[in-house]
C-alpha cells in the first residue's frame, strides 16, 4: 500500500468530515494456503496476508456518535448512536465497523464515537475476506485511539465477535488473525484453538515460484445456510465421537473414528475433511520448513479433493481452474476460502504463470463461465498504522 493511497484516503476524509483525521491504518485481506473450515473445529490454518488492503482513515468522538463512510458503496455518511447498536439490528456494510465498536465496548473498553472513512482493494466476496479486512482496520484504528493496549490476537478475537453475533455470520477466527497478525515474506502457522502462532518464511519469489490467485467472480455468501450446515455437521460429528471438537481426533486414529460413525455417510465425509486437513496443514508447515517448497503442490491438491468429494463445498469454475491449471503445468492449486465460488491459488514456477494464465482464462470462456481475474499474490504486511 503507498503513501499516495493513505494520503488519497485522509483527504476524502477532510473532505467528508471537514476536519484531518487522527490517524490513517490499513488492514490486510487474506490467502488461504491450507487448512480449510478447520477454523472453527480448533484446528490449524495457514494465512497468509495479499497486498489487498482496507484503508481506514479515523479520528475519535467524545459524544457518542459513529459516523460512517466508505468509498466503495454507493450512498453518503450513516450516522448511528453508540447506545442505539444491536446485535443484527443492520443488514447493511455498516455492521461490520458497528460491530466493531459494539464488541469493543460490550468487552468494556471505553470507545466513545469515531468519524470513519474507508477504502478497499480487498475484492468483497471473493473469499479474500473483505470483511476481517474492514473489521480489523477499525479495530486497530480505535485501539491506538483510545489507548485500549490490545495485542493483534485480541483484536482479531473482537472483531469475530463482532461478526457472529453483530453481523450473524458464523465464521472462525482465522480471517481476522490473518489480517492483524500476518508479517511479510511469511505464512501464519495458526492453532485456532489457543491462537498460537507461528510465522513460516513463505517467500517464493526467492525461490523462482509464484502463486497467484484465480478469482472466479462467483460470488459467495457465508450468512447462507450451507456454511452452517457444514458447521452443524462437524459438531454433530465431534458429539458422537466424544471430543469437544474434530481437532481432538487425531489422524492416526481416523479409521477407528470413521467407523465409529458407522453409516452416518455426511458425518463421515466432514469428518474426514477436517482430520486430514489438519494433518495436510502440519505436512506443509514441515515442508517449508525443511526448505521443500515445490512439494507442498500435491498436498494443495489433495486438499482440494478433500473439499471437493468430502466437503462439498467446490462449484465448477473452482473445479475447472484447479484441473486447468495442474494440466498446464502447475505445481498445485486448490479451492481457498469458504467455497460456492470465490477464489482457487496456483502454485507454479515462474515460467509456467503466462501460460497457465491464458490456459484457465481459456477454459473458463470455452465453458462460457465469466472471466476470472488472476493476479499475484505476494505474502505481505498484517495490519498496521500507515499514517
Ligand atoms: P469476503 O469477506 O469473503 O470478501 P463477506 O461476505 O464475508 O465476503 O464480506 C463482504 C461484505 O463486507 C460486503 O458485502 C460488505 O458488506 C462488506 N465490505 C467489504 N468491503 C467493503 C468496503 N470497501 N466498503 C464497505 N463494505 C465492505
Ligand atoms: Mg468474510
Amino acid at each position: 500500500m503507498s503513501e499516495a493511497v493513505a494520503e488519497k484516503v485522509a483527504e476524502r476524509f477532510a473532505e467528508l468530515y471537514g476536519a484531518e483525521p487522527r490517524g490513517v491504518w490499513a488492514a490486510p485481506g487474506r490467502v488461504n494456503l491450507i487448512g480449510e473450515h478447520t477454523d472453527y473445529n480448533d484446528g490449524f490454518v495457514m494465512p497468509f496476508a495479499l497486498p489487498h488492503t482496507a484503508v481506514a482513515a479515523v479520528s475519535p468522538r467524545e459524544d457518542g456518535v459513529l459516523r460512517l463512510h466508505s468509498e466503495d458503496v454507493e450512498g453518503g455518511v450513516t450516522e448511528l448512536r453508540l447506545d442505539d447498536l444491536a446485535p443484527e439490528s443492520d443488514k447493511n456494510w455498516t455492521a461490520y465497523p458497528a460491530g466493531v465498536v459494539w464488541a469493543l465496548r460490550e468487552a468494556g473498553h471505553a470507545v466513545t464515537g469515531a468519524d470513519v472513512h474507508l477504502a478497499s482493494t480487498v475484492p468483497s466476496g471473493a473469499g479474500l475476506s473483505s470483511s476481517a479486512a474492514l473489521e480489523v482496520v477499525i479495530a486497530l484504528a480505535l485501539n491506538d485511539l483510545f489507548a485500549l493496549g490490545l495485542r493483534g490476537w485480541q483484536l482479531a478475537r473482537l472483531c469475530q465477535r463482532a461478526e457472529n453475533v453483530y453481523v450473524g455470520a458464523p465464521v472462525g477466527i482465522m480471517d481476522q488473525t490473518a489480517s492483524a497478525c500476518c508479517e511479510a515474506g511469511h505464512a501464519l502457522f495458526l492453532d485456532t484453538r489457543d491462537l498460537s502462532q507461528k510465522q513460516i518464511p513463505f517467500d517464493l519469489a526467492a525461490e523462482g515460484m509464484r502463486l497467484l490467485v484465480v478469482d472466479t467472480q462467483v460470488k459467495h455468501s457465508h450468512s447462507e445456510g450451507e456454511y452452517g450446515k457444514r458447521r452443524a455437521g462437524c459438531e454433530k460429528g465431534a458429539a458422537l465421537l466424544g471430543v469437544d471438537a474434530l481437532r481432538d481426533v487425531p489422524y492416526a486414529d481416523l479409521d477407528a473414528a470413521l467407523a465409529r460413525l458407522g453409516d452416518d455417510e455426511e458425518v463421515r465425509r466432514l469428518v474426514r475433511h477436517i482430520v486430514t486437513e489438519n494433518e495436510r496443514v502440519e505436512r506443509v508447515v514441515a515442508l517449508l520448513e525443511s526448505g521443500r517448497t515445490r512439494a507442498i503442490g500435491p498436498v494443495l491438491v489433495e486438499g482440494h479433493a478433500s473439499l471437493r468429494d468430502d466437503f462439498r463445498i467446490s462449484c465448477p469454475e473452482l473445479d475447472l481452474t484447479v484441473d486447468t491449471a495442474l494440466a498446464s503445468g502447475a505445481l498445485g492449486a486448490r479451492m481457498t476460502g469458504g467455497g460456492f465460488g470465490g477464489s482457487a491459488i496456483v502454485l507454479a514456477e515462474e515460467a509456467d504463470v503466462d501460460a497457465i494464465t491464458k490456459a484457465v482464462t481459456e477454459a473458463f470462456a470455452a465453458a462460457g463461465f465469466t472471466a476470472p481475474r488472476v493476479f499475484e499474490a505476494v505474502p505481505s504486511a498484517g495490519a498496521r498504522r500507515v499514517r
